[in-house]
């Protein structure tokens, strides 16, 4: 019966395969985005001090989103978004950011309708536009001059313009974007804004990595531009937020009426989240908030974000770099996220053509099965963040993760000297 199966197109995923081989080779994983270093303390603390005797504790609790957990997400958010917040209808809590993408594509996505994705993408928005039945149309962003920084990656605006149909009804906007590093400027975003309310399309603002914008590049927020909140839905995550990805908590805030579409599709699909972790959630926002910022939460010196990004996070960035420069390849210096790519074509000198998998996948695939298999060292394809179409113009390019302990970045350049 496999020929019944729906979308036999969406079958293959980079996680899947890239896991799961790291894992058979009990390889080095400097690939999939996970922190290998603790969450910061309270984080924790918040988690093991949750009263498990209050019975409560271990029930169902409200389903679009536990109520503490909602109104210190919306004291927290407000203020960035310039607006008191309704917490009970322009929230809705959600298993992992995934979660929220995947309710926002089921409640606006009809059959037939167009979702623009901006290119390099998060790997999930095509399948989920195509479940919806819905069609996505590309468009990368280009390096120009010398492109070694993810902010020199443009958009360009007309090409833009041009994807646009009478069935145009969303864009994907993830920003700072996975798995480049681009962290949008204020022209670069108005000019999305522009373009959002002049043809009338709705914003997904996949802002997971919203704390993780390093000095000097502020990261903005597209829903808080004037006449873009009513038409964006803006999502984040506690596993970015709070360096703990297998939390699983994510959420998305935007207008009562858009919100309002993904809480039926919440309702009728998984109706709640875990009601210990939304508390412990509750409670880490409520103190960061006790370090008082004005304008962006990496404002105050002892911010979590602040340690995280510009204390932890930047020389583990500026290692990455200069691993992958001392074995020639041509890093993108990010400036936001833990994930940095380079240009991996000179190891095609090294990498023996024979030893390369026969597929007729992309050059990274290959040339990552096999660092992989022969080197011990698990990263991912660059070009799995691209369309069917794209993916040869870009296939050049290695991920990399860089939010690992420093005995794994050590260790990942011992062996990337010796293996190359
Ligand atoms: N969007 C992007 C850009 C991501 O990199 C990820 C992976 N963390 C997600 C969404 C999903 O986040 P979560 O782990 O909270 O489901
Ligand atoms: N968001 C993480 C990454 O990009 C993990 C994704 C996943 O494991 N599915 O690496």
């Amino acid at each position: 019966l496999a020929d019944r199966v729906k979308n036999p197109d969406v079958q293959k995923n980079v996680w899947v395969e890239f896991v799961g081989l790291a894992m058979e080779n009990q390889a080095l994983n400097v690939g999939q985005g996970f922190p290998n270093f603790p969450p910061i303390q309270h984080v924790m603390d918040g988690l093991s001090s949750i009263p498990v005797e209050n019975h409560l504790n271990n029930q169902y609790t409200r389903g679009f989103g536990h109520a503490p957990f909602i109104q210190a997400l919306g004291d927290f958010y407000g203020p960035l978004f310039d607006r008191k917040l309704d917490v009970h209808n322009e929230i809705l809590v959600t298993v992992g950011a995934y979660y929220s993408l995947y309710a926002a594509t089921q409640a606006l996505i009809n059959p037939g309708d167009e979702a623009i994705i901006i290119e390099p993408f998060f790997d999930c928005y095509a399948p989920m536009v195509r479940y919806a039945g819905g069609t996505p149309k590309f468009i990368p962003l280009k390096p120009a001059g010398k492109a070694n920084d993810a902010n020199d990656w443009k958009l360009d605006m007309d090409h833009l313009q041009s994807l646009v149909t009478d069935k145009t009804k969303v864009i994907f906007f993830n920003n700072p974007n996975n798995p480049l590093g681009k962290v949008f400027t204020h022209e670069e975003i108005q000019a999305l804004c522009d373009f959002c309310i002049k043809n009338d399309i709705i914003c997904l603002a996949d802002e997971v990595y919203e704390h993780l914008a390093y000095n000097p590049q502020p990261h903005l927020r597209i829903g808080n531009y004037p006449g873009m909140y009513e038409r964006t839905i803006t999502m984040g995550s506690a596993g970015k937020t709070w360096s703990c990805t297998g939390w699983k908590i994510g959420w998305s805030i935007g207008p009562p009426d858009l919100i309002k579409a993904m809480q039926i599709v919440w309702q009728n699909s998984i109706y709640t989240c875990a009601t210990p972790l939304q508390e412990a959630c509750a409670r880490s926002f409520r103190l960061e908030m006790e370090r008082p910022f004005d304008g962006h939460p990496k404002d105050n010196p002892d911010s979590y974000f602040r340690t995280l990004t510009e204390v932890e996070l930047k020389p583990k960035r500026e290692k990455m770099a200069k691993i992958l420069e001392s074995v020639g390849m041509k890093p993108i210096i990010p400036n936001g996220g833990y994930f940095m790519i380079a240009d991996a074509s000179p190891l095609a000198k090294i990498i023996p053509e024979a030893e390369l998998d026969d597929s007729n996948d992309p050059w990274d695939y290959k040339a990552v099965r096999w660092m992989c298999r022969q080197k011990k060292i698990a990263a991912i394809p660059n070009s799995a963040f691209y369309s069917e179409g794209h993916k040869k113009e870009y296939e050049n390019y290695i991920r990399f993760c860089f939010a690992k302990d420093d005995a794994t970045l050590d260790k990942f350049e011992e062996m990337m000297v010796a293996g190359f």
